[in-house]
């Protein structure tokens, strides 16, 4: 039997920041995880370099970069733990990194850098407190007790753990090979808490094999775009790259609108943004005695045009030749592709999950629940972060905002 101060279930980016911090206030902590390996989607993140924050995040717009029922519930985390806190960090562990594009920070070596650092930060502080990871630790389940002095008791594979406060940070559904699981989701609902509707995003789309059979020998083509889906208020853009795949359309563009994007709508992309097309295509007919598509491969990849320009013969006549109406419907339907996905590669190839524990029921300033002691973190949270860094700042910030929420409730402030 172990009795401890805090128990943290999921040694992911936010229960290790949580658990360093903890650690660091006086409170004894164990953190247990079912994997083997510690902190999988850290390592595999940003292609093995982590894109760990995002310095154009903006604490107080949050619905500009967080999809949520109620993204301004983030406000007060984000704000409290910052961007610039975490590069701090990044400073004082001295872990070299770079800005990649769109304020997006990468780590110059590897992910592991990272994971190195949060372990670290579980062996500093006070002594006579301490950090237990357990690896390989299944949580069979989850009682409170409402004593006098209340407490949760834990039985896992490792035997019995007995805290007066719980962390929840077992992350999202996706790549569920690595460890992700629906524990933090079932946890909710065991102690009352409303779950709201999830869903892979950050994730490839997929069209129907037929329909994309024209398109499927672009596989590997990437080029810039903007993508968008939803109508006046609900319309989102996206000004990123494409990336063509056998099934469908994958890149940083088809990741960002994917978590937007509802079953049974359609997207909009322009493969050729900041251009007026048909203006430009109708002064060329003036001018040129070349074919379309002659003119039209000095503005798309060759693949692509050769691609397009067997769906409509139209494609390979001389400018003189064409009408401006086929020129306008030519223009138009590379500057508005219209496409409906037949859905997403799932929770095996997404980075996130949208949905999760319901804002409604947790505290902004802690993140503890209604349940009390019991606090949700990170991802497991109904706030999702776009792609470029948002969704570890989420799990940094939330960690730091329960660490001072437990500390709190110890009076160890
Ligand atoms: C391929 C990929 C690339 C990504 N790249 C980026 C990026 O570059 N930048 C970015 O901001 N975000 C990125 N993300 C998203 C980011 O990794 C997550 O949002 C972030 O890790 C969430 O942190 P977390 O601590 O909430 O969950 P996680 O880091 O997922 O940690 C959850 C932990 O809980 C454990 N767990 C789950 N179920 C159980 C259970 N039943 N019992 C015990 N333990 C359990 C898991 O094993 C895991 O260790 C990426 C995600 C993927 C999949």
């Amino acid at each position: 039997m172990f009795k401890t101060d805090v128990l943290i279930i999921g040694a992911g980016a936010a229960g290790l920041f949580c658990a360093g911090i903890a650690k660091q206030k006086g409170l004894n902590v164990i953190v247990i995880d079912h994997a083997s390996k510690l902190a999988e989607k850290v390592r595999i993140s940003g292609g093995g370099r982590s894109n760990f924050t995002n310095i154009e995040l903006d604490a107080h717009q949050p619905s500009k970069h967080f999809i949520s029922e109620n993204p301004r519930f983030c406000t007060s985390a984000l704000s409290r733990y910052t961007p610039q806190d975490f590069v701090g960090w990044m400073h004082a562990h001295k872990i070299p990194f770079h800005e990649k594009h769109k304020g997006q920070l990468f780590c110059d070596r590897s992910s592991e850098d990272l994971i190195l650092a949060l372990l670290e930060e579980c062996q500093i502080g006070a002594s006579g407190t301490e950090v237990k990871i357990l690896h390989s630790c299944k949580l069979e389940s989850l009682n409170f007790h409402d004593h006098q002095s209340p407490y949760y008791e834990a039985h896992t594979s490792q035997g019995t753990i007995q805290a007066p406060a719980v962390v929840v940070a077992t992350g999202g559904l996706s790549i569920p090979q690595i460890g992700a699981s629906d524990l933090g989701y079932r946890l909710a609902k065991q102690f009352g808490l409303r779950v709201t509707p999830t869903r892979a995003a950050l994730v490839p789309l997929v069209f129907e094999p037929q329909s994309w059979s024209a398109f499927s020998s672009l596989s590997g083509l990437s080029l810039p775009v903007t993508i968008q889906t939803g109508e006046g208020k609900e319309k989102t853009l996206f000004e990123e790259d494409l990336l063509f795949t056998h099934k469908g359309l994958s890149g940083p563009a088809a990741l960002q609108i994917s978590t937007y994007w509802q079953e049974n709508e359609s997207i909009q992309i322009n493969l050729l943004p900041n251009k007026p097309m048909g203006e430009h295509l109708l002064a060329l007919k003036q001018q040129s005695k070349k074919h379309l598509i002659t003119e039209l491969s000095a503005h798309l990849p060759n693949r692509l045009a050769q691609v397009w320009s067997l769906q409509n013969p139209d494609w390979l006549k001389s400018m003189p030749d064409l009408s401006n109406k086929s020129i306008q419907n030519i223009a138009q339907s590379l500057q508005n592709w219209q496409l409906r996905p037949q859905t997403t590669e799932g929770y095996k190839k997404a980075e996130v999950t949208v949905g999760g524990v319901d804002t409604k029921a947790l505290s902004q300033q802690t993140l503890e629940s209604q349940q009390k002691g019991l606090y949700f973190i990170g991802e497991v949270v109904d706030i999702t972060g776009w792609l470029g860094g948002y969704n570890f700042q989420w799990a940094w910030s939330s960690a730091f905002a329960c660490a001072n929420g437990l500390a709190n409730q110890f009076n160890k402030l």
